[in-house]
């Protein structure tokens, strides 16, 4: 898998795109907690403090860090404002291994909130 290359600002993000950063480290963090048993460690982003976002620590797996990585910096690297929905957008964010990962994802946990009662969260897997 490439190395992302980063060339953004830190510690400027709108509501918007801290409203996206939430979702997916809530949808990435649920997968992850429900299907793998491996260490787990904090999760840790260079850009921002993911603390200051969700009010508490985030644990992932080597795995499940690396795709959140990988999505939270093409969420921010995104070209257009505003951000089209992802189905429509024609600057595909997520590549082979990545997109039937996090298509895996989205919809586990989407299911998960479904049974869990969090209808709330389902606003942002539908868009
Ligand atoms: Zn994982």
């Amino acid at each position: 898998m490439k190395e992302i290359r980063m060339s953004l600002k830190k510690g400027e993000f709108s509501e918007k795109e801290k409203d996206d950063i939430r979702t997916v480290v809530k949808f990435v963090g649920i997968y992850c907690r429900e299907n793998h048993n491996g260490e787990r460690t904090p999760f840790s982003f260079k850009l921002f403090d993911i603390k200051e976002i969700e009010k508490k620590e985030v644990f992932l797996c080597p795995d499940c860090t690396r795709l959140l990585t990988y999505g939270l910096t093409m969420r921010l690297k995104c070209p257009h404002d505003p951000k089209p929905m992802c189905k429509k957008c024609e600057t595909q964010c997520y590549h082979g291994d990545y997109k039937s990962k996090i298509r895996e994802v989205m919809k586990f946990s989407g299911m998960y909130m479904v049974k869990h009662g969090r209808v709330d969260m389902l606003y942002h897997y539908l868009r």
